[in-house]
């Protein structure tokens, strides 16, 4: 008796150990999905062999050497099978910007930069309506423009942007925020340039709330660039130390066109941060131009300076034309998108490469025929340009910068997140099947709506939503990523 419990202990202990069940146990079984013969990569576990997949009722539910059975069966001979990708910022969240995300590998689309200012509506626009997963953090600029009536349409150009907050007004934005924490958002998202009469102490509180409320603050920084005294540098030395002073975790979004050719000293600051103690990540997104609006407060007065850029590198995105001071003052006033080229290829390769800094789109909405194409190519651009060809950082790496991280970040304020960015029994069946040698951005700066290539399959919540390359119509797997509601 005694020895049957000693070799279960240990069989048991074998198993956790493989953090898989039996294969026996689900030899017989019929499986809604299997996905068989692919090479599996879990950055978690770093599992990295041939593998099938079997997966029920939206979960993994098996991964063994073993064959298995299913309803629906994906051969994935020859090709990579990941947890499915999680931006962390993306701007556009509408089906047009979920078709393209799905095709990008991307299973969870968050929008935690700009955030929503009323999060029950933003997720019931979209509940049982999406391809992909989405969510949404509280955003302050939006609450912010409520407060202060500002008539920007989606950042702020009026008081929001120019003004301080009166006292009873500062009162009135700390509410939204906390309502928002309560109604659910994933994160508080901050954009502190675009409001940038907003005191330090006005910040100071949202990190206070933030932390009262486990949520992670997602920054755009209140200055960027090379120019005393509004460096990147300085923006980020504001938000670190408001980090260290009030507990909260804080995750600065888009590093590189923070820190133009100072990239590589912000990242250094990240991690200094994070080695004394403090919980502080960054994220970037590969390519050597941002994206704005150009009636927004990052292009106030001495924008150039600031910026180390002129007319020339900034394109209008409903034409795509260069801009020169008569048609910057034009459509300043008219208010729209701009691309930006202002970011190294140095920058951008430093941070796509660094095992430390995670994989976000900043993907855009669709407002005219050359937007960025960072929303479209991003992740593909990483694993196809940045891995293959470049050899900048190996696979698993990279596979690890834009799923498990990404869900890391996210975990402690939103539980549901331990089951997504893996590929491990009982996560959720979020799963990017590529192929290594061929996956690529197509989108470019010149066509932005192409589709990324060489990613066959994409299955959310156990449902594929890419098949053989090609979107599958009429599915609406997607889910609400949300932290409990109180
Ligand atoms: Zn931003």
């Amino acid at each position: 008796m005694r020895i049957a419990q000693w070799m279960l202990s240990v069989l048991v202990a074998a198993w956790a150990l493989q953090g898989m069940p039996l294969a026996a146990d689900r030899a017989g079984e019929l499986f809604d999905v299997v996905i068989l013969h692919g090479r599996v990569m879990d950055p978690e576990s770093n599992l990295d062999a041939i593998r099938n997949v079997g997966i029920s009722g939206g979960k993994i539910r098996a991964i063994s050497q073993k064959e298995l059975r299913g309803k629906e069966t994906i051969e994935a001979r020859g090709l990579m099978v990941a947890p499915g990708f999680i931006d962390l910022h993306q701007h556009g969240q509408d089906p047009k910007n979920y078709e393209f995300k799905a095709r990008d590998g991307v299973t969870t689309s968050l929008e935690l930069e700009a955030g929503a200012s009323d999060v029950d509506k933003w997720y019931a626009e979209r509940d049982g309506k999406t391809l992909i997963n989405f969510g949404v953090s509280v955003g302050h600029i939006p609450v912010r423009m409520k407060v202060m009536k500002d008539p920007g349409t989606w950042l702020p150009t009026g008081d929001a942007a120019h003004r301080e907050a009166a006292p009873e007004q500062l009162k009135e934005i700390d509410a939204g925020i906390e309502r928002g924490l309560r109604r659910g958002a994933l994160a508080v998202g901050m954009g502190i340039n675009y409001t940038a009469a907003a005191t330090h102490d006005e910040i100071l509180d949202v990190f206070r709330i933030a932390a009262a409320a486990r949520a992670s603050v997602h920054v755009h920084l209140r200055h960027a660039g090379l120019k005393e005294p509004t460096t990147g540098l300085v923006g980020l030395q504001e938000v670190v130390a408001d980090a260290a002073v009030t507990g909260a975790s804080l995750h600065v979004v888009h590093i590189t066109s923070m820190g133009l050719r100072n990239t590589p000293m912000l990242i250094s600051v990240v991690k200094g941060s994070r080695d004394r103690g403090l919980d502080i990540t960054t994220e970037c997104y590969p390519y050597t131009a941002g994206s704005t609006a150009l009636e927004s407060a990052i292009f106030d007065e001495g924008w150039q300076e600031r910026q180390g850029i002129t007319y020339k590198d900034v394109q209008w995105v409903e034409t795509g034309e260069r801009l020169t001071a008569e048609t910057f003052a034009k459509y300043r006033k008219e208010g729209g998108a701009v691309v930006v080229f202002s970011i190294p290829e140095e920058a951008a390769r430093v941070a796509v490469s660094d095992p430390t800094v995670m994989i976000a789109s900043d993907g855009m909405p669709i407002t005219g025929s050359k937007i960025h194409p960072r929303g479209q190519g991003t992740f593909a651009r990483v694993l196809g340009h940045y891995v293959r060809e470049e050899k900048a950082l190996d696979l698993m790496t990279a596979l690890r910068k834009m799923t498990l991280m990404p869900a890391q970040r996210l975990e402690k304020r939103a539980p549901m997140f331990h089951d997504k960015g893996r590929v491990r029994v009982d996560a959720d069946a979020d799963i990017t099947i590529f192929d290594p040698e061929m996956v690529i951005d197509k989108a470019t700066f010149e066509e932005p709506f192409e589709f990324s290539e060489g990613i066959p399959f994409v299955l959310v919540n156990g449902v594929a939503v890419v098949k053989k390359g090609q979107l599958v119509g009429g599915v609406f797997p997607g889910q609400a990523a949300r932290a409990p509601v109180q």
